[in-house]
Formats: structure tokens, C-alpha cells, sequence
């Protein structure tokens, strides 16, 4: 493998603790050194600023969901890709790319590792199959647990020991990375005809509540030590006065103290924050209550979260959460795609336009700007669109700019058709804080690498790192004339290295690079009583065998990395 010198860049890395100090980057053999030899190739970072490769804590990028929504949505099918040097593939799609063009786009704004945020277990194969197909980033897939039928048959009569080696088992069968939890007890009860709207409603016919069963994710979680903690999409999304539900939710992690192997302090990660920080009675009266939420996380240290930020595009939704889609529907009368899982979970897809001339859209706008702005620690809480469900990642760089520049989001607020209930219902006019270049490494690197568990690989430019690092066009000696400047410099890399191997120069793609499968290997003590309802459980309801549901091998997992964690102790 090629060296590397980034010299004279203005280094922003949290992880080191360096602000924009001017340094050099070696890298030698994939991974970030102290020196390496005079004849290591120079990549001129004068007046650049240098960063880590940024980690994305949470998207839908790969899987079942993702691709009915390509393909029952054609109109989104944008072909903007234009293959460079023979070396890019090509693709398509703005709100649902094309596996290659999902690779390649987040690669071109500095991203070298993103997480899957919900596998249906059942599919786990065709994600992978899809993981595979996606250039460069390294990848992991959260399975759904929070309405699963083992999960929610063991937590009810209080079984942690044989929740957590049920985990265990699906982890290692789906080749998952992390607990998901998707409206608890909610998607299931929707099989139902039903739902779960606050964490004490009762799941049909399980006789459990969304209360127990995060409780006992949140337990079986640590009781394994995984390397993130339980990661939730709480129960009442986007409804007007959901966000009573969503402080129900976090109060559950409370007294809960993590098994902390992996660097991270949380036991719970909130997910995109945007979505359950809504107050008012009804559409009318809709309010932001992202004071009341950050306030509750910046006092509570046990909770990381990430935005969710409202981009104003037109962008496709899709979640596991199967009852919110079906109301999504009803509301915008847009077309609908839902589909059970089984034993497992289900999913819905329905289209969406967050319009600027709509109060509702611009008032979810403000609240995801606000969340980011009023947390107190940047390294608990993480940009995203939820992508694409607030909006396409592709439009991570004008997020960026909204949270850097105070100018940016006035310039915003003056183009809403509805300014007067932007301003009357959220507080986004009265905030004049802007994100520093060091606020920004800790949003998009070094705290969404720790709450994950891999600080020790990524999110930061300590020698040993994997060489994960992006150089962007942004000189911070200087003040930004311009906030149109910013967008544009963090849409498009001056330089990216993702394990020591260049794949991005110019803004343009050089390399497909070596991705990796990034996935969880837990040993648990024997447990046959599990086994024996694994087994059960698939002759009795499930529509394939045991051996053609496990996702083995090289041919469905490329490049697997395996994190070893022991619980056996
Ligand atoms: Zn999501």
C-alpha cells in the first residue's frame, strides 16, 4: 500500500483534541502513522481544512424498503451520475439512490462509514446483497428487535438472559451490527389493525407494554456489552404532541449504566430527535418542543441522539414503523406500499414533500436546526436527515451550513411563505449560535464513532486509526464571505482517503476502494432453551428453513469484519 503526506492542512480532530492547528496526516499501510518516508506521495492541504472520514450513525440505504421505494418511484429516478475515468458506475436516483451512486455520493462529502439503520431480519440477505454492491464506505445493518415474537415473548415473562442470547443469535445469523427498536409493540399491534401511541399502551395479544420492552432491549443490550448502546425510534412519531411520549421514552434508560467495553457512556441513542419533539394538540397548533427535549438529554448523560433534519425536498419515506405510514398516507394521499414481516416487523413507503410554503414543513425545518443548536455536547448528538425521510443525505452540506451560519438560516426563515408561525412556534429565530469547524468533527466523526463503539477505529486521526480522512476546500483563516461557500465546500472533497486508499480527488471518484461489512460476534453461554424455540418457532410459523435464513459466508457478507464480544463472563 501506497504513503501519504496531507501536509499543512488546518486539522480539526476532537478525538486529539486539535482545533484547526496546521499539521501534517501520514498514513501508511491504511492506517494513520507518526512519520513515513521521504518518498510518500504529497497532497497539498495548505489553507484545507482536514478531518476524519465522517460516520453516519443512521440512514436507509440498503434493503428491501429501500429498493420498493426505487422501484415505485420511478419520477425519482434523476440520472445525474456521470461516470468519470471508467472507474465510476453508473446510477441514479436523488431521494433513493442507486447503490453505487449511494457509495459514491457519500464518499465525494467526506463520509468513509454509514450504518444501515433497520434490517429486517427475515431480508438480512438481500441487505447484504445490497451492502455489497455499494462502493467504498465501510457498512453495518441494525436488525429490528422492538416487535419481534421471541423478543416480545421472553420480556414478558422477564427473560433477559434468553433475550439477550435470542440476540445474540439473530446478530450473528443477519450479520447485524446493533439493537434497533422500532414504535415498540406498535408495528406488531398494526398486524392487528392497532397501534402503540405512548409506552404504556398494551401490545395485542403479547400482554406486554413499549415501556417493557425497551427496558428489557435496553438490558439484554448490556447485558451482552455490545458496542452501541439500544437505538430507538420511540412510539407516536410525527404526531402533533409526541414529544410527552418521546420524554416516557428516555426516562426509561434512567439508573441504567452501560457495559462499557467499547468507549461509549450511553445506553440509549434517540434517533432522529426531529420527528418526537413535537408539541400542540393538533396540526393547527403544532409546536416545536425541542427545549424540553434537549434539555432533558443535556441534563441526562446517559442518551446520545441524532437530528433528523427537515431538508424542504421532495424525498420518500420509509420506515419499519408500519401504522405511521399508513397514516402518512391518509394525510398526503400520496401513494402507499406496506409489507409484514413475519415474526419480525413490517415497513411502509410512502412519498413526501416538506414544501416550503407549508407552515407544518417549515416549523419541522426549525426543529431539527434547533435540537442541534440547544445540545450542550456535541458529542452526544449527531447530524442526519434520517435519510430520506426528513430529506436526502446528499444534502448533508446545506444542513451544514444552516447550523454554521446564523445569515444562512435568516436568509431561510424570509423565504418561508409562513415566517410569522415559523418565528410564533419555534424558537430558531431567537438562537445565534453557529457551529464551529471543531463542533462539527465532534457531530459527524468523533461522537457518532464513539457511540457506535469505534472510536478505536475511526471517527479520529489518531496514529493506529484506520486512515479514514477527508480534505475539504475550506480555508478557516478565513471569515466566510458568503455562506453558499460552505455548502459547497462540504459537498464535494478536495481529497478522501478511506483505509489509506484514495478514492476521492478533485471532487471526483479515483477508486472504488476495499468496503468492508462491519458486524457483531457474540459469544453467549450455551443457552439450549433459545436454540429449541429458534428451532421451534421456524417449523411452526416461519415461511423459510433455518439453514436459507442465515446470511453465511463471503457470498452474502463481502468483506466481513467481525467485532468480537465476549458475554460469556
Ligand atoms: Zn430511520
Amino acid at each position: 500500500m501506497s504513503e501519504y503526506l496531507i501536509k499543512n492542512g488546518h486539522v480539526f480532530d476532537p478525538v486529539q483534541g486539535i482545533k484547526g492547528d496546521k499539521k501534517d496526516i501520514a498514513i501508511n499501510d491504511g492506517k494513520i502513522v507518526d512519520k513515513v518516508s521521504s518518498g510518500a506521495k504529497v497532497i497539498d492541504a495548505k489553507d484545507k481544512t482536514v478531518m476524519a472520514g465522517a460516520v453516519e450513525i443512521h440512514a436507509h440505504i440498503a434493503g428491501p424498503k429501500v429498493n420498493l421505494g426505487r422501484i415505485y418511484r420511478p419520477e425519482d429516478k434523476l440520472f445525474s451520475c456521470t461516470p468519470t475515468k471508467g472507474i465510476e458506475r453508473m446510477g441514479g436516483g436523488a431521494s433513493i439512490p442507486t447503490t453505487f451512486k449511494t457509495g459514491y455520493e457519500y464518499a465525494k462529502m467526506g463520509y468513509t462509514t454509514a450504518m444501515e439503520a433497520a434490517m429486517p431480519p427475515l431480508f438480512s440477505r438481500h441487505v447484504h446483497e445490497e451492502i455489497r454492491d455499494t462502493p467504498i464506505i465501510d457498512e453495518a445493518a441494525f436488525p429490528v428487535f422492538g416487535n419481534n415474537w421471541f423478543v416480545l415473548e421472553y420480556l414478558k415473562n422477564q427473560e433477559i438472559e434468553n433475550t439477550a442470547a435470542y440476540c445474540a443469535w439473530l446478530l450473528r445469523a443477519t450479520k447485524g451490527y446493533a439493537i434497533k427498536v422500532v414504535n415498540p409493540g406498535g408495528t406488531e399491534a398494526w398486524g392487528w389493525g392497532l397501534n402503540c401511541l405512548s409506552v404504556n399502551d398494551p401490545v395485542p395479544y403479547f400482554d406486554i407494554t413499549p415501556a417493557e420492552i425497551i427496558k428489557g432491549l435496553i438490558e439484554a443490550n448490556e447485558y451482552l456489552g455490545l458496542p452501541h448502546s439500544m437505538h430507538i425510534h420511540p412510539n407516536n412519531l410525527g404526531n402533533p404532541g409526541c414529544y410527552q411520549t418521546t420524554l416516557d421514552t428516555l426516562k426509561i434508560a434512567q439508573g441504567i449504566k452501560p457495559k462499557n467495553k467499547f468507549g461509549r457512556d450511553q445506553v440509549m441513542h434517540l434517533t432522529h430527535t426531529q420527528f418526537h419533539s413535537y408539541g400542540g394538540t393538533n396540526w393547527g397548533d403544532f409546536e416545536s418542543k425541542a427545549k424540553e427535549i434537549t434539555d432533558y438529554v443535556n441534563k441526562n448523560k446517559n442518551i446520545t441522539i441524532d437530528t433528523g433534519n427537515v431538508t424542504l425536498d421532495e424525498t420518500t419515506t420509509m420506515t419499519a414503523d408500519g401504522p405511521f405510514e399508513h397514516h402518512l398516507t391518509g394525510l398526503n394521499h400520496l401513494k402507499w406500499a406496506n409489507v409484514d414481516v413475519e415474526l419480525e416487523t413490517a415497513a411502509g413507503v410512502v412519498p413526501y414533500i416538506y414544501s416550503p410554503n407549508i407552515s407544518v414543513c417549515a416549523i419541522q425545518w426549525a426543529i431539527g436546526l434547533e435540537i442541534a443548536l440547544m445540545m450542550k455536547d456535541p458529542m452526544r448528538c449527531y447530524i442526519t436527515t434520517d435519510h430520506p425521510n426528513a430529506g436526502p443525505f446528499t444534502r448533508y452540506p446545506r444542513v451544514i451550513k444552516w447550523l454554521m451560519s446564523a445569515k444562512a438560516r435568516e436568509a431561510q426563515i424570509n423565504a418561508f411563505k409562513h415566517k410569522d408561525k415559523v418565528l410564533s412556534q419555534s424558537s430558531i429565530g431567537t438562537i445565534d449560535r453557529e457551529l464551529s469547524l471543531y463542533e462539527l468533527a465532534q457531530m459527524t466523526r468523533a461522537g457518532p464513532a464513539k457511540s457506535l463503539g469505534l472510536s478505536a477505529m475511526c471517527g479520529g486521526l489518531k496514529p493506529g486509526m484506520d486512515a479514514d480522512v477527508a480534505v475539504y476546500n475550506f480555508n478557516p483563516d478565513k471569515p466566510v464571505a458568503n455562506p453558499e461557500d460552505i455548502e459547497k465546500a462540504f459537498s464535494r472533497c478536495a481529497a478522501v482517503f478511506k483505509s489509506g486508499v484514495q478514492v476521492v480527488s478533485n471532487g471526483d471518484i479515483v477508486s472504488n476502494g476495499q468496503k468492508r461489512t462491519l458486524w457483531v460476534d457474540v459469544k453467549v453461554k450455551e443457552n439450549p432453551q433459545v436454540m429449541r424455540d429458534i428451532n421451534e418457532k421456524f417449523i411452526k410459523y416461519y415461511s423459510m428453513t433455518q439453514n436459507n435464513y442465515e446470511a453465511l459466508g463471503h457470498h452474502f457478507v463481502p468483506n466481513p469484519y467481525a467485532i468480537e464480544v465476549d458475554a460469556t463472563q
